[in-house]
């Protein structure tokens, strides 16, 4: 068992605060992935866990324990970069033998441990060979079993695919989610793609600027996103914001700007009383509107749809779906829907919003 509590942890380097107060619990057996924009402090939060990283102020413990003071290799804890740090003149089974061996392990315990790791990852044929005769992808796969066969009980992983094309990104995010499934074993990972850290995550902490904008499942990251930052961050295209304000006679509406009350939404309570009347942002994602009235009936609960009048001014193929760009009042919104429709361009048509799936964000 291995959680890690993080405390009113920072960091600074000089004047700069790159780590801000962040409090997290990350808990056992889950795989808790850091993602947010370069610079946002995933690979200091990462460091100073691992105890590369000295810590200006706050707590750190695994398994309640506190271990600001311990030395890195007492952590129990193992790391993989996206630089794989083999070494060169080393075999595979000897880069994955050599942590064991500066423990003194016995040798035949060495031999079954190296052995049991190539087998998960498929390395057994490629244990005599030299680094550089292997793909990118096997290098990597070395550098995770030599993670794997220190037995840690913390794995930390700081962006191990970037290095990889795209396919084989693909490819190893799935074997790191089902390692993740055959080992059990708490393992933090950073990333700046949305994709994998939703792809792959237990749990995300979204970052932005030394602070944790919100830390969820997935499914909550994406469907409640809490800042506009988060819902702006996760998706692809990115969610869609049109601002306006709250109108109050007899009903509460949401009326978009300029509109002449052509986009209109009657509000429930909770909205209302939480949020600020004046200047709002809604934000709806690009899948969830739709091109025909049917469509909205379909998938909206309640027929809780709303129509919009917009102009269509590009189209984008992706194969099984496109992705087109509608002139909104003034503003570009972007709606994903399946290829077979047939869309005209620079002809005026109406969308139905599935007002479900909206959210309001104070700006
Ligand atoms: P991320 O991994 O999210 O891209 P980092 O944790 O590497 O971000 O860096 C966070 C911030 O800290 C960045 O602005 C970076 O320039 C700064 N930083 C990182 N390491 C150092 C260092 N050794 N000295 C000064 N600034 C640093
Ligand atoms: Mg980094």
């Amino acid at each position: 068992m291995a959680d890690i509590k993080i405390k009113k942890l920072n960091k600074f380097y000089g004047d700069l605060h790159i780590i801000k107060d962040i409090d997290i619990e990350i808990e056992d057996k889950s795989f808790t992935v850091l993602v947010g924009p370069s610079g946002s402090g995933k690979s200091t939060m990462l460091r100073m866990i691992a105890g590369l990283e000295e810590i200006n102020s706050g707590e750190i413990s695994i398994d309640d324990k506190i271990v600001n003071k311990l030395d890195p290799k007492d952590r129990e804890i193992a790391m993989v970069f996206q630089s794989y740090a083999l070494y060169p003149h080393m075999n595979v089974f000897d880069n994955m033998a050599l942590g064991l061996k500066l423990k003194k392990t016995p040798k035949d315990e060495i031999e079954k441990k190296v052995h049991e790791a190539a087998k998960i990852l498929q390395l057994n044929d490629y244990l005599d060979r030299l680094p550089k005769q292997l793909s990118g992808g096997q290098r990597q796969r070395v550098a995770i079993g030599r993670a794997i066969t220190r037995d840690p009980k913390i794995f930390l992983f700081d962006e191990p695919l970037s290095n990889l094309d795209a396919k084989l990104r693909v490819e190893m995010r799935r074997e790191l989610k089902k390692l993740h499934q055959n080992l059990k074993t708490t393992m933090v990972y950073v990333t700046h793609d949305q994709t994998e850290a939703m792809t792959l995550g237990t749990k995300i902490a979204l970052m932005n600027n030394g602070k944790i904008e919100q830390y969820d499942t997935p499914e909550n990251i994406y469907n409640n996103p809490k800042s506009i930052f988060v819902a702006d961050f996760v998706g692809s295209p990115p969610m869609n914001f049109i601002r306006g304000k709250i109108v109050n006679n007899n009903k509460k509406y949401f009326l978009a700007k300029n509109a002449d009350n052509e986009f209109q939404i009657q509000l429930s309570d909770d909205v209302i009383t939480s949020k600020n009347n004046d200047s709002l942002l809604l934000g709806i994602r690009p899948e969830h509107i739709f091109f025909k009235k049917e469509h909205a009936v379909r998938v909206s609960k309640d027929d809780n749809f709303a129509q919009i009048s917009v102009v269509p001014i590009l189209n984008e193929y992706v194969g099984h779906e496109q992705i087109v760009t509608f002139n909104y009042l003034g503003q570009e919104i972007l709606g994903k829907f399946s290829s077979s429709i047939l869309i005209e361009m620079n002809k005026e048509i109406n969308l139905y919003v599935d007002l479900n799936k909206i959210c309001f964000f104070e700006n």
